[in-house]
């Protein structure tokens, strides 16, 4: 599904200030509230935008970043990447297309680092792991590129297939969903409406 340039206007407003109140984008971007108010709306239920939280730095409260490169057993790459993210001290984690897996953990004192890094080789599954302690920041930007032409990729509320080319919408009580055939829309909709006339 392709944004529209004004999704991508009012991606890049977002991204520079999560508190900007909606009449503010709509003033930047030349939309009315109501439109802005929709199109956000549309982004958060398409899961383009996750949240908004205060960009609060570790670093600067004197906590540790750890990097770390997890080599896991043959097949466990993914259980072995969900069990990692799943630890509390884990900020962000990404499976690699060469297998490894690579995530940031933040400590509040670098005297836990040894803690952390004995559960981690404790997890099933984990073969390997090299760990490097950050000790200065030099960029932090976490945000998308968001250009013309981004795409979106949508999963088929129904099968959970992600939707190639163009997908069938369809509003049920003022939310949108999002298909990726007419089979798929009917199977839903009739147990939606099922489900709705039972409650
Ligand atoms: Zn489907």
């Amino acid at each position: 599904m392709d944004l529209d340039p004004l999704d991508i206007r009012i991606l890049k407003a977002l991204q520079g200030d999560a508190r900007l109140s909606f009449r503010e984008i709509g003033r930047q971007t030349r939309a009315s509230v109501p439109t802005v108010s929709a199109h956000v709306r549309r982004l958060e239920a398409l899961g383009v935008v996750r949240g908004y939280r205060a960009d609060v730095d570790p670093l600067q409260l004197g906590e540790t970043s750890v990097f770390l490169v997890v080599e896991a057993a043959l097949g466990q790459t993914q259980r072995v990447a969900s069990a990692i993210a799943r630890l509390p001290e884990i900020r962000r984690t990404v499976e690699t297309r060469q297998g490894r897996i690579v995530a940031e953990a933040i400590l509040p004192r670098e005297s836990q680092a040894a803690r952390f890094l004995r559960k981690l080789g404790n997890l099933r599954g984990v073969i390997a792991y090299e760990h490097h302690v950050a000790s200065r920041r030099v960029k932090e930007e976490p945000r998308a590129h968001v250009a013309h032409g981004a795409q979106v990729l949508v999963d088929c509320y129904e099968c959970g297939k992600t939707i190639e080319g163009a997908s069938i919408i369809r509003r049920l009580d003022r939310r949108e969903h999002y298909f990726c055939c007419r089979t798929c829309e009917a199977k839903f909709v009739e147990r939606y409406q099922r489900l709705k006339a039972a409650t």
